[in-house]
């Protein structure tokens, strides 16, 4: 089992496949950010699994793929399906703003996908237009009802609540769980991405989510597969779930127990600091595993405690991998 500097187990490395996206989301734009990486500056499939192996002998046991969009990088399912089959790993999932969802759920179950998070911030089709850049909604409604349909479970939805965007949704996506077993979770804004739009301004607490759902019923604190810093509740008689992730608000580093690896290949300790290891350029070198497995301790004993400790994160979270 890894630990860090600091105790913490870590056993979770989230894996950025691509930066590029099909949508262009407000939070995830900025006037100083709007070139993609060349693509042979990104990790081969090849070149991942070889990683994720090192991880995975390391005590990685849980994996989310996410970029970028991950559904529109080429050959993705065969990656998931090699992926799968790796010794050791005992949890996979998949972050995705859901849009090729429709055409991929069945082919992505097949090959060894687990379970998924679709992010969502709103069920109005032009204002999904607005905040995501592109008319995509209907999609992505269809992907969650093809999600269900094939037994990826749980399916979870990601929503960022920012004042004044989307804020006035939250009843409405909360509904979403009384009818369907699907797992809503209110996530609060973060200023993540140098010269990315209204980040203090939109910040809406987690604590005000919750005092507004209350209108719906009470809420009863539950369980769910792969919380993380998530806490969970459900309307008595729904068939879904509450989440809300106080990422701002009651921050969680002391239990986080993740890394991530940037579509770059660059290992990255914290999310809110912009210390990177760079597993590239050893790989490509030709490295041995040994010396592989090197970078990621190294990761570990320059964690930070705190996200307080480090600085606020200068790329944005579709470059990192979110
Ligand atoms: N394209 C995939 C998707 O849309 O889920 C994966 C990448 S996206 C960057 C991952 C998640 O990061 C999304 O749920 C998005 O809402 C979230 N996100 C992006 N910027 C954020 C911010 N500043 N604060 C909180 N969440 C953010």
């Amino acid at each position: 089992m890894l630990s860090d500097a600091f105790g913490r187990k870590i056993n979770y490395l989230r894996v950025s496949v691509t930066d590029r996206c099909n949508l262009r989301c407000l939070y995830c734009s900025s006037k100083d950010q709007f070139s993609w990486l060349p693509p042979e500056e990104i990790l081969t499939y090849e070149e991942l699994l070889k990683l994720i192996r090192v991880g995975l002998k390391l005590g990685i046991k849980k994996i989310r793929l996410t970029g970028g969009e991950p559904l529109i990088r080429k050959g993705l399912v065969d990656f998931i399906a090699k992926l799968s089959r790796l010794e050791g790993l005992e949890d996979l999932s998949l972050t995705t703003n859901g849009v090729l969802l429709a055409e991929m759920a069945s082919a992505l179950k097949e090959a060894g996908l687990r379970r998924v998070n679709i992010s969502l911030d709103t069920l109005r089709p032009d204002r999904y237009a607005r905040l995501c850049g592109r008319p995509f909604l209907a999609k992505v409604l269809e992907g969650i009802e093809s999600a269900l349909r094939v037994g990826l479970h749980p399916v979870k939805i990601n929503t960022v609540v920012m004042k004044g965007q989307n804020d006035d949704e939250l009843e409405d996506l909360a509904r979403l769980t009384l009818e369907a077993p699907l797992e809503v979770r209110f996530i609060e804004f973060m200023p993540v991405g140098e010269g990315a739009p209204w980040q203090k301004e939109a910040f809406f607490p987690a604590r005000k989510i919750k005092e507004r759902l209350l209108a719906l019923g009470k809420l009863k604190p539950t369980t769910s597969v792969g919380a993380g810093p998530a806490k969970i509740y459900t309307f008595p008689g729904a068939k879904g779930k509450i989440g809300f992730i106080t990422a701002m608000s009651e921050h969680f580093c002391q239990h986080c127990n993740r890394l991530r690896l940037t579509p770059e290949g660059k290992l990255r300790p914290c999310l809110f600091s912009d210390l990177e290891l760079d597993l590239k350029a050893p790989l490509r070198a030709g490295a041995e595993e040994k010396e592989l497995s090197e970078v990621f301790l190294s990761a570990l004993r320059l964690k930070p405690a705190s996200r307080f400790k480090a600085h606020l994160p200068r790329r944005l979270m579709r470059s990192i991998g979110g």
